[in-house]
C-alpha cells in the first residue's frame, strides 16, 4: 500500500467528519482511556455500549431521591418510582418503531423473550417446530430448545435451523422464505435476529413476518443487534412479538433493562397464556392487594416486577439522546460509515482478511465481521490500541456507531489493520 492511498482515507474520513451533522453527539459520551493514558478505538457498540455523560447524573438523581425520601420516593421522588418505567417507553417506542401501547421496558433479555414464548409459542402435535438460524445466540438456543421440551417435544426435532449455502456465510432471504412455505404447516414460531450477531446479517423482518403469517406461524424476533442499530419498523412489519436489551447499541449500561413488543393486536388476548406477576395488573387496583389478577392491557401487561429505577435512570440519559439524533439521520450516517469502513478494508486488498457481512447495506447494521487467518491478527490490533472483537472461530466483530464513532476513527483503524498485516 502506498503512501498517497493512506493519506486519501485520512482526507477523506477528515471531509466526512467535517460534514457530519451528528459529530456532535461523540461529546454526549465517555470513552473509555487506556492504561497510558490514551484513548483506544472503540467499536464494540454491539457489546457494550459507552456510557452517556448524563447517566451518571439520572443515577445520581435517584440515589439522591431515595436517601431523602426513602419509600416515599414511590410517589414522590422527582421522577416518581411507580410509573418509572412508563418514561422509558414513548423513546423506547420510537427507536423501534412501535406505539407506546405495544412497548414495555422489563427484565433481562432472556427472561423476556421466555415470557413472550410462554404466551405466543403453542405447539400442537402437528405443528410445534420453532426456526432458527444456525449459529444463532446460544441464550436464543437454549431457551427456544428449552420452552420446545417444556412442551414434551424433542428438541432436536422441533428445531428447523437455517443454514447457509455451502461455501455461503450468510443467508439468502428466498431460502428462508421457501423453508417457511415448504415447512410452515409445520411450524408453531418463527423466532429469528433482526441482526445475526455474528455474521452482522439483517434479515428482512417484512417478508419473513408476512411469509410466516401466510402459513399460520408466529413471527417473534430478537432485536438485540438491532435496536438503536436499524430503522426498525416493528409495528408496520407485522411482527407478533419482539425483545431486546439496551446495553449494546442502546447504551443502557453493563445489565442494563431489556425491551419488548406485542404488536396491537394481541394487546387484549388475554386467553393467552402468560406467567403473571403484580405489575403486570390494572395499575388502579394494584395496591388493593386483591387475589385475582386483572391483567393491563398491551405490553405492559406482560410486566412481573416493579421496575430497577437506577439502571432505568441510566437508560433514559441514553434514550434522550437517541431522541435528540434521531434513528433515521443514525441509519443514514450509519450506511456511510460502514461503507467506508468496508472500503478501507477492501483497499487494503490482502487476501487474509475477508468480509462475511452482506456486502448489499440494507442486510446488515453498522456492524462488519471480518473473517481473518488466526487470533494473532486480533492480538496485533488489540495492542494497537483497538477494541474490537474476537468470536471463534476464525472472526473479529467491528462495529462503528454513528452515534460516538467518527470517520476518522475508522480511517485509523484501517491504518493499523493493514500495518498488522503487512509485518
Ligand atoms: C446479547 C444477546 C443476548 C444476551 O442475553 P441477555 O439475556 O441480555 O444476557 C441474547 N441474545 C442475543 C441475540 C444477543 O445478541
Amino acid at each position: 500500500m502506498s503512501q498517497q492511498t493512506t493519506t486519501n482515507i485520512f482526507d477523506e474520513a477528515r471531509q466526512f467528519d467535517e460534514t457530519d451533522g451528528l459529530r456532535r453527539f461523540r461529546e454526549r459520551f465517555h470513552f473509555p482511556v487506556r492504561s497510558d493514558g490514551t484513548q483506544p478505538l472503540y467499536f464494540t457498540g454491539n457489546s457494550l455500549g459507552l456510557m452517556p455523560k448524563r447517566a451518571r447524573e439520572y443515577v445520581e438523581q435517584e440515589l439522591d431521591d431515595w436517601s431523602r425520601f426513602a419509600v416515599e420516593g414511590h410517589l414522590h421522588a422527582r421522577n416518581p418510582w411507580l410509573p418509572y418505567h412508563e418514561f422509558l417507553t414513548e423513546p423506547m417506542a420510537r427507536v423501534v418503531g412501535a406505539n407506546p401501547s405495544e412497548t414495555i421496558v422489563m427484565n433481562g433479555l432472556t427472561v423476556n423473550l421466555h415470557l413472550m414464548m410462554v404466551s405466543f409459542y403453542r405447539p400442537t402435535s402437528g405443528r410445534y417446530k420453532v426456526i432458527i438460524e444456525r449459529g444463532a445466540f446460544p441464550s436464543d438456543q437454549y431457551a427456544v430448545e428449552s420452552q420446545i421440551e417444556f412442551h414434551g417435544y424433542d428438541a432436536k426435532e422441533g428445531l428447523i435451523e437455517l443454514t447457509p449455502r455451502d461455501g455461503e456465510s450468510t443467508l439468502r432471504t428466498e431460502d428462508i422464505l421457501e423453508t417457511i412455505d415448504r415447512e410452515g404447516d409445520a411450524i408453531a414460531l418463527i423466532m429469528l435476529g433482526g441482526v445475526n450477531y455474528y455474521t452482522g446479517q439483517a434479515f428482512d423482518i417484512r417478508a419473513i413476518t408476512a411469509a410466516g403469517h401466510a402459513k399460520g406461524c408466529v413471527v417473534g424476533f430478537d432485536c438485540a443487534h438491532a435496536a438503536g442499530n436499524l430503522e426498525l419498523k416493528l409495528h408496520d412489519d407485522c411482527v407478533d412479538f419482539a425483545v431486546w436489551c439496551s446495553y449494546k447499541y442502546l447504551n443502557g449500561g453493563p445489565g442494563g433493562v431489556a425491551g419488548a413488543f406485542v404488536h396491537e393486536r394481541h394487546a387484549h388476548a388475554f386467553d393467552l397464556p402468560r406467567f403473571a406477576g403484580w405489575w403486570g395488573n390494572n395499575k388502579q387496583t394494584r395496591f388493593l392487594m386483591g387475589p385475582d389478577f386483572d391483567c393491563l392491557p398491551g405490553a405492559e401487561g406482560w410486566q412481573l416486577s416493579n421496575p430497577p429505577i437506577l439502571p432505568m435512570a441510566a437508560l433514559r440519559a441514553s434514550l434522550e439522546i437517541f431522541d435528540d439524533a434521531t434513528m433515521q439521520a443514525l441509519r443514514e450516517k450509519s450506511l456511510k460509515l460502514t461503507e467506508f469502513l468496508e472500503k478501507c478494508l477492501n483497499d487494503i486488498g490482502d487476501g487474509r482478511v475477508s468480509i462475511i457481512t452482506p456486502t448489499d447495506s440494507s442486510q446488515r447494521g453498522c456492524q462488519l465481521s471480518i473473517r481473518v487467518g488466526d487470533k494473532a491478527l486480533f492480538e496485533k490490533i488489540s495492542s494497537r490500541g483497538v477494541i474490537a472483537d474476537w468470536r471463534e472461530p476464525d472472526v473479529i466483530r467491528v462495529a462503528p456507531v454513528p452515534l460516538y464513532n467518527c470517520f476518522s476513527d475508522v480511517a485509523k483503524f484501517a491504518d493499523i489493520l493493514r500495518e498488522c498485516l503487512a509485518k
